[in-house]
């Protein structure tokens, strides 16, 4: 091998500029290989499908109006919906889980017929709908949640004193698990209210703004939220225990909490953090963006969830994750992971959203990343990179982090650990902080309550910064987030000249991306192609370093 390079070396000047060798026009990058794993089911690509039948819809609004029975494990009531028809038809896909009845589907005072099929219910109009118009139904139903999942689905449990404590957590079942709804990534309702009728004793926590509670004299108590911008399904969520309440503000930002009696004190304490994540993330990206409905933590006894202005706790009122180090650095300890997590999905995940799951490291690796901003902006910066290049060993490599649309493909863990270390990388490339914090403020500014896809993110960030890098970002984007192998830096030193050839080794031909090499205290930045360059340079082999805490690569010297 060595010999070879040394042949192709010859042909090459020295120096920091060397002669390009006579080229051919580059071929066009081949597209990224398809996503692994076994075929959709007819279930998948009922859920996942953004087809006719959603398409010719647009979400404007859901009234949820449930009342719900823990001794029977029984929630029943309406959903009424209403949206706008961009195209004339006389169908439109529903999703409801199989297991819960449909019990009517009115328009006006005309019962809808309708077809089942898993967990799709599609609703028929008698005459077409027509585009432009917009249309209300009320879609009653009622029955047993389904349990499982992650995080529960819908549960009907105890708290620790024997009273009735029910949740829902749905993000990987979907909301459908519990309520009738278009339960899809792409379009999401402008506004919602959300009624929620349990027995007088409990307290109910849902997304937005409290408007109140009215006795409905059978022993039923309703409680009414307001959620004043547009939200995820799966972020829907009702929270039911014996809750006691407490609050704050943050500048005119209410704060309001929810625990069991027993952990008052403890929330008391360890909520105290919610001010400061709240101010560094303002810091980073502006304010809050759900502030006429407040922000809210209120304890389950799942580790946590980012339900919308409603984020679920249940990290023990500690720091760290579940009590560990999350990272294994020791910076962990110093901050309550599930606070600052799944808070940061105020950002990203609640306020910029992925339009499929295919695309969900916009929700989890700009997340993990904002952690990391946390960390920065707390404690500063060298505990900033010590506690992102902690995520290392957490990430495998295996799969692209975006995976194949439209058939619910949710993406393997590395769209947290990879997608925040290849973002600490980009900052590495853009090598200028003033311009990296504009840039992150203004996307999320440019993007706020909108569904993306990685595209939108790349194109975005093509505009903002390529004429000033000289270079199109996608083949970096591409690397990270639609291939599976992280880019190599291959170097070859050559002792007797004392000369380095350098190149990347990455699936993307067009990959190009600058990096620093040298010593820590002095470095250079190099700008490898996936062509071979040749540099003079003192250091050898053991010497010459490279800034992988900067840049998440991997190098092979020869
Ligand atoms: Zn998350």
């Amino acid at each position: 091998m060595l010999s070879l390079w040394s042949a192709v070396l010859v042909s090459l000047l020295l120096g920091q500029q060397p002669a390009q060798p006579p080229q051919t026009p580059a071929a066009p990058a081949p597209p990224p290989p398809p996503t692994t794993g076994r075929p959709p089911t007819r279930a998948d690509i009922l859920r996942g499908e953004y087809g006719r039948y959603r398409a010719n819809n647009d979400l404007l609004f859901y009234h949820l109006d449930v009342r719900v029975d823990p001794g029977k494990k029984w929630i029943g009531g309406k959903n009424t919906i209403r949206f706008r028809m961009l195209k004339d038809d006389t169908r439109i896909q529903l999703d409801l889980y199989a297991n819960l009845n449909v019990d009517k589907i009115l328009l006006g005072t005309t019962p809808l017929k309708y077809e089942r099929e898993i967990n799709t219910v599609w609703v028929d109009f008698p005459q077409p709908l027509k585009a432009g118009r917009d249309y209300t139904i009320e879609f009653y139903y009622s029955g047993n949640p389904q349990q499982g999942g992650r995080f529960g689905g819908m549960t009907f449990g105890k708290d620790p004193a024997g009273q009735d404590w029910i949740y829902t957590a749905c993000e990987g079942q979907g909301a459908a698990v519990w309520w009738p709804n278009k339960d899809q990534w792409r379009d999401e309702v402008e506004s919602m209210r959300i009624s929620i009728a349990i027995p007088s004793a409990l307290v109910d926590v849902s997304n937005g703004k409290f408007l109140g509670k009215t006795d409905l004299g059978d022993g039923y108590t309703r409680w009414d939220w307001t959620v004043q911008y547009p939200i995820n399904n799966y972020s829907v969520s009702a929270n039911i225990g014996n809750y006691v309440h407490f609050e704050d503000r943050l500048d005119g930002l209410p704060l309001d909490f929810y625990v069991t009696p027993g952990n008052l004190e403890g929330a008391k304490r360890q909520f105290a953090q919610a001010k400061g994540m709240i101010e560094a993330y303002e810091h980073y990206f502006g304010d809050y963006p759900f502030a006429k409905d407040g922000y809210k933590l209120i304890e389950v006894p799942y580790s946590g969830m980012e339900h919308q202005s409603a984020v679920t706790y249940g990290n023990h009122f500690a720091n760290g994750y579940l009590e560990r180090d999350w990272t294994g650095v020791g910076i962990s300890p110093k901050f309550d992971f599930i606070i600052i997590h799944e808070s940061g999905h105020e950002w990203f995940g609640n306020a910029v959203s992925a339009a499929d799951v295919s695309d969900m490291w916009i929700h989890e690796g700009w997340t993990t990343y904002l952690e990391n901003l946390y960390v920065e902006h707390r404690f500063g910066y060298a505990d900033a990179l010590k506690y992102v290049n902690g995520y290392k060993s957490k990430v495998r490599n295996r799969e692209p982090i975006v995976t194949q649309r439209g058939i619910h493909r949710s993406p393997p863990q590395d769209m947290y650990f990879k997608g925040a270390l290849f973002l600490n990388t980009l900052r590495s490339v853009v090598n200028d902080d003033q311009r990296w914090w504009k840039l992150l403020h203004d996307f999320f500014q440019h993007f706020k309550y909108q569904n993306i896809l990685t595209e939108d993110v790349i194109a975005y960030f093509n505009a903002q910064l390529g004429a000033q890098l000289g270079r199109d970002l996608t083949p970096i984007f591409n690397q990270y987030l639609r291939r599976t192998d992280l880019p190599v830096l291959e170097l070859a030193f050559n002792q007797s000249e004392g000369t380095v050839a350098y190149r990347w080794k990455a699936d993307e031909r067009d990959f190009a991306m600058p990096i620093r090499v040298g010593t820590a205290d002095s470095w250079q930045v190099i700008q490898p192609t996936t062509d071979w360059k040749v540099m003079k340079t003192s250091l050898n082999k053991d010497t010459f370093d490279v800034a992988t805490d900067l840049f998440y690569v991997n190098v092979s010297k020869q």
